[in-house]
């Protein structure tokens, strides 16, 4: 038990409140029992100083009534005046004898010893205490105590009167240590007479104690310390007298130390027993505290599966119940979050997070008890087209009767559907049997085959699958997702629906991996370039504005189209360098084409990713400055689903372009679905038709009837309409009917390195200053 724990402050507390009470109570009362006994010794003394009196009180009437009875018999009387000295002798014996005096005295009336107990030859000396007979004959009769023959007594004398007295009887009790030892049993003291020497000495004549000691000093504080002691003064003949009473304090003591051990006894128990109480109330205390301790750390470690049982009903059972009600948020938020973490919202299936968890978890598994599975790529066939036709609620709607459609064919609960993100759905097989596998994949793809139905809408979709199986595909969960992938990918280009994985298949994504690392050689290796394609004013017939489009002349592969890396370049992030390369580079163009005294715009080309990066505009200002180019030469195309991807943002970073002064071109203009309300707070100064409804519209009505509307609808809004894809003279001839402003396409060139241009720009004004009539191109000649 260290001393910072609350149970030890309890406990050390407790025991030292009782231990002070223990000790207050042990001193308190062992004083009151010294006080008692010394005011009981007191008593004591002065109870045998009252019996002590009275002895000797009775003693002496005791002596002098006998003395008085043999002084006052006729023959004694007569015998002494007869002088019958054996008559008086016998007579003095026998009157001694019946009170057991110790001497008996007759002495005459000139002090003069007549009889004597102790031998005839006293006889004829002096009486030994003339002052005691001067007592006598003033009172009657009188009492003293003095010393005979170096021995102690206490002695009556009382006249023999016949009738006028004619000698004295004197009676005494011999006082000796059993004299003492009587009066000690009677008073239960300790009995010393004393008596004083001539040299201040006082000395003990008899004691019931069993040594007699000389002592010293002042009679009133006589005695030893040791003892209580009383001194009496007795009235004596001869030198002074004292008796001393002495009670032992250890002896009157002792009952009281009986209780001061009794009470020492129960002091200590009382400690110990305080002792063990407040340790166990210590204990009592903080057990449940310490219960809710161990109970937080497992809580703390994540542990719910108990709450803490409440066995108080006071304030520490309304703590347990606080930590139970807190136990039960955290679990009920913790649940949440994980599911939040781990499940894909809009479908309620397990996202990408929680399928790599339980890969992962599969593949330890499978390790340990050779228990393999199989892994599912799908990806939904035409789900942009959904999306971009009909707009993302429709989108999302489908995924989701996709993922239903999912749940609903597998039926093993030990297989994992999730939703990885966009079109693209996962699923954990438990089983390792490739034809099983392929089993589920046509059970899939035949229950998406059914019509589904959104909002009235028939979409059609189909789906493409790639499966692996662990662990003939690969050990780990990366190497098995992308070999899925890869599957997905061959089973989509042979549109077979699904495919199993093979190494073969492997070599395509090699290329892939080679080509992002090519596309970055690429920029720093000068393999890109800019070609531009011209665009023609059908009213004027002039060309004042060029498209610029990327162009990669690679050492090995030749000519790359933009169509095969710049997917790719957004896909991994790398389109934001070949941007800047373009948009320098097109400047630049724009600049040194000025120099040469030829007026062109240029547009570029900005992908949706750079839409949202809000440096664009920046980047823009400081290559315009650099190469001191105005601003209204230069324009930005930007494709109408790039726009509605994020429309808020990108009307944000337009508004940002136009105020510097840039011109904005909405391209791919049909294919978006735009909202016009965006379009109408949008910055831009031309829409572009989407050269599909272009090239379209000599076989297609319908193609002839969007471009018209979308040529009415551009001008309404105050906007010019480009036409792009124009591939012959009897489209351009439409257009120029339908209104169209500008023209743009193979029937008036492809795109052009810089030096092809100027001179098909040369040729073109030769062609058209000499030939101003409906024959255009020099393609066309
Ligand atoms: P886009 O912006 O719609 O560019 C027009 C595309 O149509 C160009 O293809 C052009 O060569 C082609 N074209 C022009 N006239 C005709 C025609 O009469 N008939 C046909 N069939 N095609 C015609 P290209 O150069 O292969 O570019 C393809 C796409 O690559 C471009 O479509 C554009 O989206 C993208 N792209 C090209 N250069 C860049 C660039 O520098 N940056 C970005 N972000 N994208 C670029
Ligand atoms: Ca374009
Ligand atoms: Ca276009």
């Amino acid at each position: 038990m260290r001393f910072h724990s609350l149970r030890a402050r309890i406990a050390v507390v407790i025991v030292l409140l009782m231990l002070a009470a223990q000790v207050a109570g042990y001193i308190v009362i062992s004083s009151v029992i010294r006080t008692n006994a010394r005011s009981n010794s007191e008593e004591q003394l002065s109870v045998a100083e009252r019996v002590f009196r009275q002895v000797l009180h009775s003693n002496g009437e005791k002596l002098t009534q006998a003395a008085g009875v043999v002084a006052a018999d006729f023959g004694f009387r007569e015998a002494v005046a007869t002088h019958d000295e054996n008559t008086v002798v016998s007579a003095l014996k026998n009157h001694g004898d019946r009170i057991q005096a110790d001497i008996v005295m007759l002495a005459d009336l000139d002090g003069k010893l007549v009889a004597d107990s102790r031998g005839p030859a006293r006889e004829g000396r002096p009486f030994p205490f003339p002052s005691l007979i001067t007592a006598a004959t003033r009172q009657g009769d009188a009492s003293t105590i003095g010393m005979i023959d170096g021995r102690l007594y206490q002695l009556v004398a009382v006249p023999v009167r016949a009738p006028l007295t004619i000698a004295w009887v004197a009676m005494g009790f011999l006082i000796n240590d059993n004299t003492a030892r009587e009066m000690a049993s009677l008073t239960s003291l300790d009995v010393s007479f004393l008596d004083r020497r001539p040299d201040d000495r006082w000395s003990m004549l008899a004691s019931s104690l069993p040594e007699k000691r000389d002592v010293r000093g002042d009679v009133a504080r006589l005695g030893e310390e040791n003892y209580a002691t009383r001194v009496i003064l007795l009235q004596s003949s001869g030198e002074p007298m004292a008796v001393m009473l002495q009670r032992s304090l250890r002896a009157a003591m002792a009952p009281f130390h009986r209780l001061q051990s009794a009470l020492l006894v129960i002091t200590l128990c009382g400690v110990l027993l305080s002792i063990a109480g407040s340790v166990a109330t210590a204990r009592s205390v903080t057990r449940p505290i310490a219960a809710l301790t161990r109970f937080s750390r497992r809580v703390g470690l994540g542990d719910y599966a108990e709450p803490i049982e409440i066995t108080h009903h006071d304030e520490v059972g309304e703590l347990a119940k606080a930590f139970n009600h807190m136990q039960d948020g955290i679990s009920e938020r913790e649940r949440r979050i994980t599911e939040l973490a781990y499940m894909d919202r809009l479908t309620g299936l397990s996202n990408r997070a929680m399928f790599n968890d339980r890969l992962q978890q599969a593949i330890e598994n499978a390790l340990q008890t050779e228990r393999p599975f199989s892994v599912m790529m799908m990806d939904l066939d035409r789900f942009k087209d959904v999306n971009d036709t009909l707009g993302h609620p429709i989108g999302d709607q489908l995924l989701c009767e996709v993922a239903k459609r999912l749940l609903a064919t597998l039926h093993r609960s030990t297989d994992l559907v999730a939703r990885l993100g966009g079109d693209e759905f996962a699923v954990l097989l438990s089983t390792d049997d490739i034809d099983a596998a392929q089993l589920v994949a046509q059970r899939i793809l035949k229950t998406l085959e059914q019509p589904i139905t959104i909002e009235g809408q028939l979409v059609d979709v189909g789906a493409s699958i790639g499966i692996v199986a662990f662990p003939e595909n690969g050990l780990d969960m990366n190497v098995l997702l992308r070999r899925a992938d890869i599957a997905m990918y061959v089973a989509k280009r042979s549109n077979a629906g699904y495919a199993v994985y093979d190494e073969k298949h492997d070599q395509n994504s090699s290329e892939r991996l080679s080509l992002m690392s090519e596309l970055r050689q690429a920029v720093e290796h000068d393999q890109l370039m800019l070609h531009y394609q011209p665009k023609m004013d059908l009213a004027t017939r002039t060309v004042k504005y060029v498209e610029a489009l990327v162009r990669w002349d690679h050492p090995t592969r030749g000519f790359v189209p933009p169509d095969q890396f710049i997917p790719f370049a957004e896909q991994t992030g790398y389109i934001k360098a070949i941007s800047h390369w373009v948009a320098e580079k097109a400047i630049q163009q724009c600049a040194a084409w000025r120099a040469n005294g030829i007026e062109l715009a240029v547009s570029v080309n900005v992908s949706a990713r750079e839409l949202i990066q809000s440096s664009l505009p920046d980047t823009f200002a400081a290559l315009l400055e650099k190469y001191d180019v105005a601003p209204e030469m230069m324009w930005i195309e930007i494709t109408e689903s790039a726009i509605m991807d994020d429309p808020n943002h990108a009307i944000e970073t337009l508004d940002r372009l136009h105020a510097l002064g840039i011109r904005l071109a909405v391209d791919d203009f049909g294919t978006g679905y735009s909202s016009l309300s965006y379009l109408k707070r949008m910055p831009v100064d031309e829409l572009k038709i989407d050269k599909s409804f272009v090239m379209g519209m000599a076989l297609h009505k319908d193609d002839e009837t969007i471009v018209r509307s979308t040529i009415d609808l551009g001008h309404n809004m105050g906007l010019k309409v480009v036409a792009e894809g124009v591939e012959s003279e009897e489209i351009l001839t439409r257009l120029k009917e339908l209104g169209c402003d500008l023209v743009q396409g193979f029937h008036l060139s492809r795109a052009l390195a810089p030096s092809m241009l100027e001179a098909w720009l040369l040729d073109w004004e030769i062609a058209n200053s000499m030939v101003p009539s409906e024959q255009v191109g020099p393609g066309s000649i």
